[in-house]
Protein backbone atom coordinates (compact mmCIF):
# COMPACT_ATOMS: atom_id res chain seq x y z
CA UNK A 1 0.00 0.00 0.00
CA UNK A 2 1.45 3.26 -0.60
CA UNK A 3 0.77 6.01 1.47
CA UNK A 4 -1.54 8.39 2.06
CA UNK A 5 -1.69 11.98 2.86
CA UNK A 6 -4.76 14.34 3.54
CA UNK A 7 -5.83 17.37 5.28
CA UNK A 8 -9.20 18.89 6.00
CA UNK A 9 -9.81 22.36 4.95
CA UNK A 10 -12.87 23.35 6.73
CA UNK A 11 -15.80 20.39 6.01
CA UNK A 12 -13.56 19.44 2.78
CA UNK A 13 -10.53 17.17 2.62
CA UNK A 14 -7.49 16.94 -0.06
CA UNK A 15 -6.29 13.32 0.32
CA UNK A 16 -2.90 12.81 -2.15
CA UNK A 17 -2.20 8.99 -2.91
CA UNK A 18 -0.03 6.94 -5.44
CA UNK A 19 -2.14 5.09 -8.65
CA UNK A 20 -4.10 5.20 -11.41
CA UNK A 21 -6.21 8.05 -12.51
CA UNK A 22 -8.52 5.67 -14.11
CA UNK A 23 -9.64 2.91 -11.58
CA UNK A 24 -10.92 5.37 -9.13
CA UNK A 25 -14.20 5.27 -7.54
CA UNK A 26 -14.66 8.99 -7.10
CA UNK A 27 -17.92 10.66 -8.42
CA UNK A 28 -15.75 11.98 -11.12
CA UNK A 29 -12.08 11.92 -12.35
CA UNK A 30 -10.40 14.14 -14.05
CA UNK A 31 -8.99 13.75 -17.31
CA UNK A 32 -5.44 15.75 -18.67
CA UNK A 33 -7.37 16.07 -22.23
CA UNK A 34 -6.15 17.30 -25.40
CA UNK A 35 -7.97 20.07 -27.20
CA UNK A 36 -9.57 17.77 -29.59
CA UNK A 37 -10.65 15.42 -26.67
CA UNK A 38 -8.98 12.16 -28.23
CA UNK A 39 -7.55 8.91 -26.48
CA UNK A 40 -4.21 10.00 -27.30
CA UNK A 41 -1.17 8.58 -24.19
CA UNK A 42 -0.72 9.13 -20.76
CA UNK A 43 -3.85 10.20 -18.16
CA UNK A 44 -6.47 10.25 -21.43
CA UNK A 45 -4.89 6.79 -23.10
CA UNK A 46 -5.86 5.49 -19.53
CA UNK A 47 -9.10 7.10 -19.04
CA UNK A 48 -10.36 5.79 -22.71
CA UNK A 49 -9.47 2.84 -22.64
CA UNK A 50 -11.03 1.66 -19.06
CA UNK A 51 -14.20 4.14 -20.20
CA UNK A 52 -14.42 2.33 -23.31
CA UNK A 53 -16.41 3.56 -26.66
CA UNK A 54 -19.44 5.15 -24.67
CA UNK A 55 -16.50 7.98 -23.13
CA UNK A 56 -14.90 8.23 -26.87
CA UNK A 57 -17.79 8.31 -28.70
CA UNK A 58 -19.62 11.21 -26.12
CA UNK A 59 -16.30 13.00 -26.77
CA UNK A 60 -16.18 12.92 -30.43
CA UNK A 61 -19.84 14.05 -29.99
CA UNK A 62 -18.75 17.36 -27.71
CA UNK A 63 -15.84 17.97 -30.35
CA UNK A 64 -18.27 18.37 -33.40
CA UNK A 65 -20.72 20.26 -32.07
CA UNK A 66 -18.53 22.77 -30.21
CA UNK A 67 -15.30 22.74 -31.86
CA UNK A 68 -11.59 22.39 -29.91
CA UNK A 69 -11.78 22.96 -25.67
CA UNK A 70 -9.93 25.95 -25.21
CA UNK A 71 -7.07 25.38 -22.44
CA UNK A 72 -7.87 26.16 -19.02
CA UNK A 73 -11.82 25.18 -19.66
CA UNK A 74 -13.34 22.11 -18.58
CA UNK A 75 -16.39 19.97 -19.48
CA UNK A 76 -18.08 16.61 -18.45
CA UNK A 77 -19.39 14.03 -19.97
CA UNK A 78 -20.79 10.03 -18.45
CA UNK A 79 -17.97 8.03 -17.70
CA UNK A 80 -18.87 4.80 -19.65
CA UNK A 81 -17.01 1.88 -17.93
CA UNK A 82 -15.09 4.00 -15.38
CA UNK A 83 -16.02 3.08 -11.88
CA UNK A 84 -16.38 7.02 -11.88
CA UNK A 85 -19.67 7.98 -13.26
CA UNK A 86 -18.20 11.03 -14.62
CA UNK A 87 -15.12 12.53 -16.48
CA UNK A 88 -14.13 16.02 -16.34
CA UNK A 89 -12.04 16.77 -19.53
CA UNK A 90 -9.69 19.55 -18.74
CA UNK A 91 -6.70 21.24 -20.87
CA UNK A 92 -3.73 22.42 -19.48
CA UNK A 93 -1.30 24.51 -20.34
CA UNK A 94 1.24 23.56 -22.34
CA UNK A 95 4.75 24.68 -21.16
CA UNK A 96 6.74 27.18 -22.98
CA UNK A 97 9.09 28.38 -20.35
CA UNK A 98 6.51 30.04 -17.89
CA UNK A 99 5.91 33.51 -19.68
CA UNK A 100 2.88 32.16 -21.28
CA UNK A 101 0.79 32.73 -18.66
CA UNK A 102 0.88 28.90 -17.45
CA UNK A 103 0.26 29.32 -13.70
CA UNK A 104 -2.82 30.82 -14.58
CA UNK A 105 -4.21 28.66 -17.02
CA UNK A 106 -3.33 25.80 -14.78
CA UNK A 107 -5.15 27.68 -12.32
CA UNK A 108 -8.01 28.42 -14.73
CA UNK A 109 -8.47 24.26 -15.14
CA UNK A 110 -8.55 23.41 -11.67
CA UNK A 111 -11.20 26.10 -10.88
CA UNK A 112 -12.92 25.12 -14.01
CA UNK A 113 -13.28 21.41 -13.09
CA UNK A 114 -14.21 22.53 -9.31
CA UNK A 115 -16.97 24.91 -10.19
CA UNK A 116 -18.00 21.65 -12.56
CA UNK A 117 -18.35 19.00 -9.18
CA UNK A 118 -20.51 21.66 -7.33
CA UNK A 119 -22.70 22.69 -10.45
CA UNK A 120 -23.36 19.32 -10.65
CA UNK A 121 -23.33 18.34 -7.16
CA UNK A 122 -20.86 15.85 -7.15
CA UNK A 123 -19.21 15.05 -3.11
CA UNK A 124 -15.83 13.48 -4.50
CA UNK A 125 -13.36 13.99 -7.32
CA UNK A 126 -9.79 12.48 -8.16
CA UNK A 127 -7.41 14.64 -10.27
CA UNK A 128 -3.98 13.54 -12.18
CA UNK A 129 -1.49 16.26 -12.19
CA UNK A 130 -2.39 18.31 -14.90
CA UNK A 131 0.41 19.42 -17.63
CA UNK A 132 3.30 17.43 -16.08
CA UNK A 133 3.41 14.80 -18.56
CA UNK A 134 3.60 15.49 -22.58
CA UNK A 135 2.89 19.29 -21.88
CA UNK A 136 6.25 19.55 -19.99
CA UNK A 137 5.24 21.77 -17.09
CA UNK A 138 7.70 21.46 -13.98
CA UNK A 139 6.93 18.91 -11.40
CA UNK A 140 7.11 21.23 -8.38
CA UNK A 141 5.51 24.69 -10.21
CA UNK A 142 3.03 22.72 -11.42
CA UNK A 143 2.39 20.78 -7.92
CA UNK A 144 2.33 24.34 -6.37
CA UNK A 145 -0.66 25.77 -8.30
CA UNK A 146 -2.17 22.80 -8.30
CA UNK A 147 -2.48 22.94 -3.99
CA UNK A 148 -2.47 26.80 -4.37
CA UNK A 149 -5.61 26.87 -6.39
CA UNK A 150 -7.67 23.97 -4.75
CA UNK A 151 -6.82 25.06 -1.33
CA UNK A 152 -8.00 28.55 -1.84
CA UNK A 153 -11.63 26.90 -3.90
CA UNK A 154 -12.42 24.98 -0.95
CA UNK A 155 -12.19 27.44 1.12
CA UNK A 156 -13.83 29.81 -0.94
CA UNK A 157 -16.85 27.60 -0.99
CA UNK A 158 -17.06 26.25 2.63
CA UNK A 159 -20.72 25.33 1.54
CA UNK A 160 -20.42 23.12 -0.60
CA UNK A 161 -17.53 20.50 0.92
CA UNK A 162 -15.54 17.75 -1.29
CA UNK A 163 -13.32 15.37 -1.08
CA UNK A 164 -10.53 16.22 -3.53
CA UNK A 165 -8.01 13.05 -4.57
CA UNK A 166 -4.78 13.73 -6.54
CA UNK A 167 -3.83 10.75 -7.66
CA UNK A 168 -0.06 11.01 -8.83
CA UNK A 169 2.04 8.30 -10.93
CA UNK A 170 4.67 8.06 -9.04
CA UNK A 171 6.05 8.37 -5.65
CA UNK A 172 8.58 11.42 -6.91
CA UNK A 173 5.05 13.19 -8.18
CA UNK A 174 3.47 12.37 -4.58
CA UNK A 175 6.34 13.79 -2.71
CA UNK A 176 5.88 16.84 -4.89
CA UNK A 177 2.53 17.43 -4.03
CA UNK A 178 2.90 16.10 -0.27
CA UNK A 179 5.46 19.40 -0.29
CA UNK A 180 2.84 21.38 -1.80
CA UNK A 181 -0.13 20.56 0.43
CA UNK A 182 2.28 21.35 3.61
CA UNK A 183 3.10 24.63 2.13
CA UNK A 184 -0.85 25.59 1.27
CA UNK A 185 -3.13 23.67 3.70
CA UNK A 186 -1.27 25.57 7.12
CA UNK A 187 -2.66 29.13 7.82
P1 LIG B 1 -0.53 16.39 -19.89
O1 LIG B 1 -0.71 16.23 -21.37
O2 LIG B 1 -1.56 17.31 -19.25
O3 LIG B 1 0.87 16.72 -19.52
P2 LIG B 1 -0.25 13.51 -19.32
O4 LIG B 1 -1.37 12.54 -19.37
O5 LIG B 1 0.80 13.42 -20.38
O6 LIG B 1 -0.94 14.96 -19.27
O7 LIG B 1 0.47 13.40 -17.90
C1 LIG B 1 0.06 14.07 -16.73
C2 LIG B 1 0.63 13.33 -15.53
O8 LIG B 1 -0.16 12.17 -15.28
C3 LIG B 1 2.07 12.83 -15.67
O9 LIG B 1 2.72 13.01 -14.42
C4 LIG B 1 1.89 11.35 -15.97
O10 LIG B 1 3.00 10.57 -15.52
C5 LIG B 1 0.68 11.03 -15.14
N1 LIG B 1 -0.08 9.84 -15.56
C6 LIG B 1 0.00 9.13 -16.72
N2 LIG B 1 -0.89 8.12 -16.72
C7 LIG B 1 -1.56 8.18 -15.53
C8 LIG B 1 -2.60 7.40 -14.92
N3 LIG B 1 -3.14 6.32 -15.53
N4 LIG B 1 -3.02 7.77 -13.68
C9 LIG B 1 -2.50 8.86 -13.04
N5 LIG B 1 -1.51 9.61 -13.57
C10 LIG B 1 -1.05 9.28 -14.79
Amino acid sequence: MSETTERSINESVVRLLQGDISTQDTDAVVNAANPDLAPGGGVAGAIHRAGGPELTEACARIRRERGPLPTGKAVITPGGALSALWVIHTVGPVWYGGTGGEPELLACSYRACLAIVREQGLRTVAFPSLSTGAYGYPLEEAASVALATVVADLREHKDTPVEVRFVLFSARDLAAYAAALEAFADG
